[in-house]
């Protein structure tokens, strides 16, 4: 169901510019906690972008599932992404940005009222669901965003650096949070992060990717030479 696999994905984004992403192979179990760590500019958002379908991809083919989905539109892919920078409707109310999603996929509005309460319950924002983001802390903020990926009960999520604008106590808070979600949900999670720490407390595997290529996949234990 969740299971993801990348057979000789390429990334080119104009000639001058050089390959963004080399001959990536792999594949993602059902299930798994991936995380992918490198430098800036290694590649890791723009292989996130083309799981997700937001990046055309230059060769190579792409599988969610059984499913061929080099040219499936994002909205068609059973998958929801998470940015660091949120990426709320500044003008809709918390429940209307949770909402979004199943409106634009003609859910009847029933089930789209019975599915964001039921999200918000999971994430404990029910009482914020009239307030606009801008009237949220960023804690707040963070799991409305989470809200919005799990409301459409995708088999796949993929994050990029999510917690990465928040304190430090908030991470750790978040970080237990999405621990927990991944188990409940029993979902695949792509998890991009700069933090050791997350790397190591959330992977199952970890992806080690340096100008494009990956490097190293391996356990944190392996990665991090952790005994
Ligand atoms: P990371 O997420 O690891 O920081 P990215 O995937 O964002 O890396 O970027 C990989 C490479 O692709 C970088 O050299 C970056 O400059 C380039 N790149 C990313 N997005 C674009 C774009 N829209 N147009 C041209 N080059 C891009
Ligand atoms: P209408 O367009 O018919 O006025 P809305 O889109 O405003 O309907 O709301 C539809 C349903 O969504 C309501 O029945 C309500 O249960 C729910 N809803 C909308 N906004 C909120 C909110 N801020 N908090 C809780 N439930 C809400």
């Amino acid at each position: 169901m969740g299971r993801i696999l990348l057979n000789h994905i390429e990334k080119r984004y104009g000639k001058e510019k050089g390959q963004a992403v080399k001959d990536f192979n792999l594949e993602i179990l059902d299930g798994e906690f991936l995380v992918m760590v490198g430098p800036s500019g290694c590649g890791k958002s723009t292989t996130l972008r083309m799981i997700a379908g937001l990046e055309d991809i230059s060769s190579g083919e792409l599988y969610i599932g059984d499913q061929l989905v080099n040219h499936l539109p994002p909205k068609d892919r059973d998958i929801a992404m998470v940015f660091q920078n949120y990426a709320l409707y500044p003008n809709m109310s918390v429940y209307e940005n949770i909402a979004f999603g199943l409106r634009l996929r003609k859910m009847p509005k029933h089930e789209i009222d019975l599915a964001v309460k039921k999200t918000a319950r999971i994430l404990e924002i029910e009482q914020f669901l009239s307030r606009k983001p801008k009237q949220l802390s960023g804690g707040q903020r963070q799991r409305v965003a989470l809200g919005r990926a799990i409301v459409r009960n995708p088999q796949v999520f993929l994050m990029d650096e999510p917690l990465s604008n928040l304190d430090a106590k908030l991470r750790v808070q978040m970080r237990t949070e999405i621990i927990r979600l991944h188990k409940q949900l029993g979902v695949t999670m792509v998890y991009v992060t700069h933090d050791q720490v997350e790397a190591m407390t959330m992977g199952h595997r970890i992806v080690v990717m340096k100008d494009g290529i990956i490097q190293q996949v391996d356990t944190p234990q392996k990665i991090y030479n952790h005994p």
